[in-house]
This record gives C-alpha cells, structure tokens and sequence, in this order.
C-alpha cells in the first residue's frame, strides 16, 4: 500500500515511514492511494467478533508488508490488554433505536487511546527494528492519549497543551507521568496556537531532521486508521452490513469522524455521517454555507472540541474536490493567509452528500447531559452529550450510533454543574489528583520551544 499527500508534492511512502513521518513534506496529509475494499460477506463475518480479531482484519489491508501478519497481530494485542472492558468499545442504549458507543474504557478514559496505543507499539516495533532514536511533539486540547509513549527508550515526547485551557484531570494525565521521557509544555495561548506551533516546526526542516521530528496528532493517518475499526465492531453488531447505520461523532479535528469516511468507503453501509460541533461551529458553517472562515476560539465546557482549524478536514476535501490536490493546496493556502475559502459548489454538494452537521451551545449540552442522566440513566461528559444533542436531531430509520469520546469524570465540574452529581474516576485512575506534576510553562513562541526541546534531548 503507497500513501500519497493531499497537496501532491511529497514522497510517496508506505505504510510505515508516513507512519512515522507523520506530516507530508508538502504541509500536506498522508492518504492510502487507494481504498481497499471489502465484500459485503467479510463485513458480515466480523459481527460478534473480538474487537482485536476486527480490527486486524479492517487494519491489515492498509499495513501491507509494513508488518509482518503474526507481528501487527501481536501488536493489536498488547495496544487494547490495558483497556478496562472486555468488549473495548461497548454499545449502550440511550433510546428507541440511538446507541452510544463508549470509547473512553483506555488507560486515559477518551478515544484517542485507540490510536495511541496502537501508534505507541507501532512505533516501538519499527524505530527496534531501524535502531532509530526520535522526537515526537504533539499538541493537544486535552486528551492525546500520549502517554502511550511513556518509558519507551528510543522516544522523546513533548506534549503542548494550551496553558489553563485544559480540565485539571486533562493537565494532569500529561503532567503527573513518570517516565523521563514524557516532557509536558504548557503553551502560554490557545489550542490553534499550539497547532500551529505544531505545524511550523515540521516545516522547519533544519530542525526537523535534525531532532528526528515525528508526529502523532490526528493528521497522522495510523491513527485514523486505528479509529476505523470501531465503526465497524459497533456496526455490525446493529446489523450491518444487511441493514445501514448512521453515526454522529462530536467533532473537533475531524480525525474521528473521517475515519467514518473511511469506514463506508470500505464498503461498510453508513447512511449519515452527522458532524457534532460546539459553540466553534465552523465545520457546521461550512457545511451549511460553503464559507470555510475562522472565527475566534471561544472556550466551551467541551474543551477538546474548542478549534477553529480542524486539520483533517483537509482530507475530507481532499476527496470533494475529485482528488485534485492542487485545488487543496490552494484552498489551504487562503485558510493560512486569508483566514478562510469558499469551497467550490461541487465540493459542496460532495461533502453533503456524505457528512451531514448539527451544533450544540453551552446550555444545550449542560441540558443533554441532565436530560440523558434523567432518561437513560447515563452519564455524559459535555463532549458526548454535543454529540447527543445533534444525533437526537438527525435520527430516521437506522440506528444511530453516538460516539462517546470521553469519560464523564475527566470532566467533573462541566457534569457536576449539569446533574448535581460528581462523577467518580474508575479505580486504576483514583489517585491522579495526589500524583505530583512535572510541567514547564512556555511562550507561544516557536523558537523558543525549538530551543528547548533541543536542550532536552541533549541531556
Ligand atoms: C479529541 C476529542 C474530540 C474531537 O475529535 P477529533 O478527532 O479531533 O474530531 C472529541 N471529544 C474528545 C473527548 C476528544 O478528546
């Protein structure tokens, strides 16, 4: 499997190597060539199966010869032992035909476990085999899932968080590791800042080749492959693929969601794709409007979703403007330089066809998560509950399947406020709050971060 960039001026690479490279050399994101697809009678076959057993058969196709079968095996294995269900991504039922799909049963209680996990062994495996040291940066609005990288030799972290911008279990997740390794910054600026720090610095490419620069943030395609695979275990577990099923997914950086995309691009039926964002509503406006504009980020009870850029949609355009990468390039350039584009009438009409999108404000979700504990018995964190909100909006004849995408208690105060009820952190998490934390405070200045992370390294 070659993987080819959304702007069409980088190598093309396998599997592993834009694995590790994360970002294309062209600012652009990595894409399989090609989707490979499977038959009706596959899909069927995974229903009722253990959750590694499908997601090595929905991964391997993508892998290729990256990894050997029985080693990408093994690697599923060790990446979901440490989740606390068995079922890894269990099905609730909130209502007449809508279902919750809780993501958050991983070692930091939100889907991006999923692909961290998975990513963090992947990288062990390939960097053993290549005798390589690397940098990983990533920047987070709250949940990365990092931690998947602790205590492995032959990496150095360095995580960016938003300073003060993060719920304290959020920051404390990223701050109390042990592993010397683990290196938490904390950006005096918002998430966007920290993203573009982010994307600055692999477009210096003195420093980028000369720390080893990797990335794991969502625009690194592992993990969207990674998050492919419970769409399909929830899926066919409602009865796909002889009947459809639609999804909403609380939406920030359209990592989650697009693995959706991906997901029905493989054959799986899936009739809505529902886009659930916040009071940072631009995916909705985009959607509804065309207008693909910035507006400011204003900070919400559902932190991870507080983004005005959302990198993966670039893929999402990717495939509405016909695979024409220089039409990305340059819509892309106008978000950097004009603060915003107007998608073309057919890419309009392309994206609607697949996604559709909804909004949720402050007092909405604060309600939804009240409403669900009320009806359903179920706790939301603010995250789920936007999703709620927006699936209850846009449900038909199929099931509806919300992802869940955090635990409630990585959100105390945000539920407490909504329910009158603080929801207790699972017992493996139980003494995050007398862990000490390790942080250093940072300007949002991408020199002085450069500087840093090289002192580091050298010691
Ligand atoms: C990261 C995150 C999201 C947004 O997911 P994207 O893939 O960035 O769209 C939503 N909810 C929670 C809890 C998250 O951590």
């Amino acid at each position: 499997m070659r993987y080819i960039s959304t702007r069409g001026q980088a190598p093309v690479l396998n599997f592993e190597d834009a694995m590790l490279a994360g970002l294309a050399r062209d600012g652009g994101l990595y894409l399989p060539e090609a989707i490979p697809a499977m038959s009706a009678g596959a899909i069927a076959a995974l229903a009722g199966r253990r959750y590694e057993e499908i997601a090595n058969e929905v991964m391997r196709p993508f892998v290729g010869d990256a990894f050997a079968p029985d080693e990408f095996r093994e690697i599923i294995g060790k990446s979901y032992a440490g989740f606390g269900h068995p079922a890894r991504a269990p099905l609730k039922q909130l209502g007449p035909n809508h279902f919750l799909c809780e993501l958050f049963h991983g070692p930091t209680l939100a889907f991006k476990d999923f692909a961290m996990q998975l990513i963090g062994q992947l990288f062990q495996a390939a960097l053993a085999r290549r005798g390589e040291h690397i940098t990983i940066v990533t920047a987070t609005s709250g949940d990365t899932g990092a931690e998947a990288f602790a205590g492995l030799g032959n990496v150095d972290l360095f995580v960016l968080l938003p300073s003060g911008r993060v719920s304290e279990v959020q920051r404390r997740q990223m701050t109390t590791s042990d592993a010397e390794n683990v290196h938490a910054l904390l950006v005096d600026g918002h998430f966007d800042d920290c993203q573009a720090i982010l994307k600055d610095m692999f477009n210096d490419f003195g420093f980028r080749d000369s720390v080893k620069l990797a990335g794991v943030n969502s625009i690194n395609f592992a993990r969207v492959l990674a998050q492919v695979v419970y769409y399909f275990s929830s899926a066919t577990a409602l009865g796909a693929p002889h009947r459809a099923v639609d999804f909403t997914v609380p939406t920030g950086n359209f990592g989650d969601i697009f693995a959706g995309y991906i997901a029905k691009r493989i054959g799986l039926p899936i009739g809505q794709l529902v886009i659930a964002t916040n009071q940072n509503d631009i995916l909705h406006r985009t959607l509804q409007t065309g207008a693909h504009v910035k507006h400011g980020v204003t900070p919400s009870i559902s932190p991870s979703m507080d983004i005005q850029v959302s990198s993966n949609f670039e893929r999402a355009l990717y495939y509405a403007y016909g695979e024409d990468a220089a039409a990305v390039a340059h819509e892309m350039q106008a978000l950097k330089t004009e603060g915003g584009f107007t998608v073309s009438q057919g890419a309009l009409e392309a994206l609607r066809e697949t996604y559709a999108s909804g909004r949720a404000n402050e007092d909405e979700t604060r309600a939804t998560i009240a409403a669900t504990r009320r009806t359903a018995g179920e706790i939301l964190c603010p995250h789920s509950a936007v999703g709620v909100k927006v699936a209850a909006e846009h449900l038909g004849s199929n099931p509806m399947i919300t992802l869940a995408t955090a635990h409630p208690a990585k959100f105390p105060d945000a539920v407490e406020a909504a329910t009158g009820v603080r929801p207790p952190l699972p017992n493996r998490l139980a003494d995050l709050y007398e862990r000490p934390e390790r942080a250093t405070e940072v300007p949002s200045d991408l020199g002085a971060i450069e500087t840093l992370i090289r002192e580091r390294i050298q010691r």
